[in-house]
């Protein structure tokens, strides 16, 4: 962060943590992003330095590993390893997806749950901060090896989580397929039909909105940044990363909001469509990514556009000069870096609104603000998942369904109160119009309050 002083008490902090837990590069990355912009919180509470408070925030209350043995379709055991890391429940039970991709080990999923804590607090909702999931690939799999899959880790996992206590959702490599087979699991061998999992389908307890939440919070969020400019989406030429549920629903919203985006991805490269993806070019790539499981590459048989196999939407931003109004990183962490960063500059973009958790490094959140640029993190940006998860954990303890309009227009109404709290937050700590700085100290201070209400547990 260009516009952060170092302070001694919190770069001992990071250094303690890179000590104590070497070979985790994304998390030692998320608690400088993170404790380098609290900054300004130590001199103004002293409370929090008394009570340790920076030490105890990064140290997770519990740290679950487990055994995944399942059997494949030749019949061949296979064993993958499941995570669960309950990062902070002082605000609320533990909440945070689970994530089935080859690349899981300890170190991402305490990133994404070392950002969830203050996510989560910044939605206003009472909801702790935890993420989970396995090295599991769902790519190339039948059905039914999903299905023994996510039992087999089902069989672990639910002794650790409860309506009151842990409810994960979904992540990359887990949608409504994998909260099903899930679900239908616990409720089998705990013999509850209860709130432990959000992302569940609408015939047993899930929420409208909810698969639309995290791509429509995220345009919400960005229109909230535009208009501080004057500015409107309409007519705003938009790049997005990834296919699949963010990246899906926030060129739905966009197209809604009578933007357009002109790029989708996947891991093997990225398609540019300058005529824009319309409703129909969007459904096209709904059913060729949540029931084909195809791969983006076979857009360009269908629709006039062109693929870069190998590059990502920033590599061809950057290598081909694609002019863009706005960016929104859809896909994984450390998508965008410096080169990209400059490159967007470069071609015209100003605003990003991160989908994705984590997706730009930190030197390309420094040349964001260097350039001035409109940017919302993901804490903040992406924030309308968990949002509207708390929302359906809330219909299931009531025991009933609110309309699609009613979600939507909670969500919206969310949006806008986190990006208000962001600016207010970012003006009171002398960090004004700086989303990132905002986002972090108003989620940190409501945690930081209630472990000093707590005392030392
Ligand atoms: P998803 O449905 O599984 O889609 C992920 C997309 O990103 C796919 O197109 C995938 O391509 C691509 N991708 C994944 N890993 C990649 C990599 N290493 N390199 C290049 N492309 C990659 O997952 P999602 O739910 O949309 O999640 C996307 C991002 O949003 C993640 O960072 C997630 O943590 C974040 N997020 C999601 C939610 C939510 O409600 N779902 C909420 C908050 C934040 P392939 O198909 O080739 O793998």
């Amino acid at each position: 962060m260009s516009v952060i002083k170092e302070n001694t008490l919190i770069e001992e902090v990071i250094a303690r943590v890179e000590q104590k837990d070497p070979g985790q590069p994304e998390f030692h990355q998320a608690v400088r992003e993170i404790l380098r912009s609290l900054e300004p919180t130590v001199q103004k509470h002293p409370e929090f330095v008394k009570a340790k408070i920076y030490d105890r925030i990064v140290e997770p209350d519990r740290v679950i590993m487990f055994r995944v043995p399942w059997v494949d379709d030749h019949g061949e055991v296979q064993i993958n390893r499941g995570y669960r890391v309950q990062f902070n429940n002082a605000i609320g039970p533990y909440k945070g997806g689970l994530r089935f991709h080859p690349s899981v080990y300890l170190g991402i999923i305490k990133f994404l749950g070392f950002e969830q804590i203050f996510k989560n607090a910044l939605t206003t909702l009472p909801m702790g901060g935890a993420k989970g999931g396995s090295d599991f690939d769902p790519k190339g799999k039948s059905d039914g090896e999903v299905m023994h899959f996510c039992q087999a880790f089902m069989r672990e996992l639910y002794r650790h989580i409860g309506p009151d206590t842990d409810v994960p959702a979904g992540d990359i490599g887990v949608g409504g397929r994998e909260i099903g087979y899930m679900y239908g699991y616990y409720k089998k061998i705990v013999n509850e039909h209860t709130c432990v999992l959000t992302g569940k389908g609408l015939d047993y307890g899930g929420s409208l909105i909810r698969p639309e939440a995290t791509g429509y919070g995220s345009v919400y969020f960005a229109e909230e940044m535009i208009k501080t400019r004057g500015l409107s989406m309409t007519g705003k030429i938009a790049a997005v990363s990834g296919s699949g549920n963010v990246a899906q629903y926030t060129i739905e919203k966009l197209n809604q909001l009578g933007a357009m985006a002109i790029t989708v991805s996947d891991s093997d490269g990225t398609v540019v469509d300058t005529d824009g993806i319309d409703s129909e070019k969007l459904a096209y790539i709904m059913d060729l990514k949540n029931f084909r499981r195809g791969r983006i590459q076979e857009y360009v048989n269908q629709y006039r556009s062109t693929y870069y196999p190998g590059k990502s939407v920033w590599d061809v931003i950057r290598d081909h000069n694609l002019k863009v109004d706005l960016a929104f990183p859809s896909a994984t962490q450390n998508e965008i870096d410096e080169t990209h960063a400059l490159a967007m500059a470069r071609n015209g973009c100003y605003l990003v609104s991160e989908g994705a958790n984590m997706p730009s490094t930190l030197e390309a959140i420094n040349i964001y603000h260097d350039h001035n640029m409109l940017f919302g993190p993901a804490k903040a940006a992406n924030a309308g998942g968990v949002a509207t998860s708390g929302l359906e954990m809330s219909q299931n303890s009531m025991r009933l369904s609110w309309s699609r309009e009613e979600v939507d227009d909670r969500l919206h109404g969310i949006m806008r109160s986190i990006h208000n709290t962001c600016l207010q937050t970012a003006e009171a700590y002398g960090h004004k119009g700086d989303y990132l700085v905002g986002a972090n100290i108003a989620g940190f201070l409501k945690v930081a309050n209630s472990m000093v209400a707590y005392g030392i547990v």
